[in-house]
């Protein structure tokens, strides 16, 4: 194909009229469950353009619905062209170098799901290495800010409980997760010799268990798998032994985070998460109390190098960024609910009335 090496300079556009007075976001990842709801934040500033590079691998054109159309957004496709110019691909993959002439990034591309992540790992960290370095060669050509949505995976199975940001984690270098957690890890030490060596401007979330409305129904993570469960009248399956811990942050919540760590002047890495700590069985006993109280819980068999507890410390976010989140998992549960219904075709029965 013929992909060329990109010019060395920032690009003279950047100096531009349309630059002053706009400010050109791209959201990698922006068709998924967090970069869409980004993407609806981002647009509802009118001095925003925002554009989207995604490979829908796990998101879905659906999501950015609304704004498909509209003067302010652009679905961005790489066009690889042969002599008799036959387009090869209509979707923007980040493992491929990428011209847009930009002022800020986020940089979310990844999948997020075990499942996901693990049904192709060599792909996981190419896009996670191989696409962080391409976003961030982008970065230092145009002069953008970017920010890399980075996981609490990196902290592993943590040894230090809850995880402050000075924590380097317990990961296994060779797991079935590592394509994912180190591959992250990889991207996060991208940034910061790209900050270091070339002096980008970056800032890194280590975002911690989100969800809410538009998460893949079946994505096999567990607030998705409890509610699509409770309605469709299946059990509960709590992964065993069910003890271990997780955080949940609604997925406003997060947004606000990027968006004050963007805006902000830290780099980071800043965690953001919901300090919430919860067992898995007392998950499970929460969606059935508010969802579907006949279901029934299950406990089965659990996947390698689960993480056996997990909560944020943000003391820095909190410090630095004026950020906590706000929406209680009793309060984002019935958000989910309600667009799972829809998706699902579900309504409430009589009794739930
Ligand atoms: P998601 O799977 O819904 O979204 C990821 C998006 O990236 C999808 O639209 C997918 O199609 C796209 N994508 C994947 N590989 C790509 C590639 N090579 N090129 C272009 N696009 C690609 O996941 P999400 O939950 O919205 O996660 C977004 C980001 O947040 C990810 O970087 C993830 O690692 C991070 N994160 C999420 C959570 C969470 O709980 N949801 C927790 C920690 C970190
Ligand atoms: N890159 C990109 N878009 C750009 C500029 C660079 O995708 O606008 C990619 C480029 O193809 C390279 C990576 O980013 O693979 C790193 O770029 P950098 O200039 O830092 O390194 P170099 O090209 O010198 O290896
Ligand atoms: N889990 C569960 N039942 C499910 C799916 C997951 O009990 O149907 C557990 C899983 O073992 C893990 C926790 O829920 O301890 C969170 O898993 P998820 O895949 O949602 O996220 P991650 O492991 O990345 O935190």
């Amino acid at each position: 194909h013929k992909a060329t090496k990109p010019p060395p300079t920032p690009s003279p556009l950047r100096n531009s009229k349309f630059f002053q007075s706009n400010m050109r976001i791209l959201v990698t990842g922006g068709a998924g469950f967090i970069g869409s709801h980004l993407v609806d934040r981002l647009m509802e500033n009118e001095k925003n353009e925002v554009i989207v590079a995604d490979n829908y691998f796990t998101g879905s054109k659906d999501n950015l619905r609304k704004w498909i159309g509209h003067p302010r957004f652009e679905l961005i496709r790489h066009v690889f062209a042969w002599e008799d110019n036959h387009i090869l691909y209509n979707f923007a993959d980040v493992t491929e170098p990428l011209l847009v002439e930009v002022d800020q990034i986020y940089h979310l591309a990844c999948p997020a799901s075990p499942i996901f992540y693990k049904h192709n790992p060599v792909k996981t960290i190419k896009t996670n290495v191989i696409g962080t370095l391409n976003m961030l060669g982008l970065a230092k050509r145009v002069g953008a800010r970017i920010l890399l949505t980075s996981t609490s995976e990196v902290y592993g199975d943590p040894l230090v409980h809850p995880q402050p940001e000075s924590y380097w984690g317990n990961v296994n270098p060779i797991g079935v997760r590592s394509c994912y957690d180190e591959g992250k890890r990889v991207a996060e030490t991208l940034m910061f010799d790209y900050h270091r060596q070339h002096g980008i401007e970056i800032r890194i979330a280590r975002i911690f268990n989100t969800y809410g409305p538009r998460m893949n129904i079946d994505d096999g993570r567990v607030v998705s798998n409890f509610i699509a469960q409770a309605l469709r009248d299946e059990p509960l399956t709590v992964q065993a032994p069910g003890t271990q811990t997780r955080s949940f942050c609604y997925v406003s919540d997060m947004v606000d985070g990027l968006i004050r760590l963007m805006e902000g002047e830290n780099t980071g890495p800043i965690n953001i998460g919901n300090p919430g700590e919860f067992t898995m069985i007392e998950l499970a006993e929460t969606v059935k109390e508010l969802i579907n109280p006949e279901i029934e819980i299950k406990m089965v068999e659990n996947t390698p190098d689960d993480p056996r507890q997990r909560k944020p410390d943000i003391t820095n976010a909190n410090k630095l960024l004026g950020w906590e989140p706000k929406i209680k998992l009793r309060d984002g549960l019935p958000l989910m609910e309600a667009d799972f219904r829809l998706r699902l075709g579900v309504a409430k029965k009589q009794s739930q009335l």
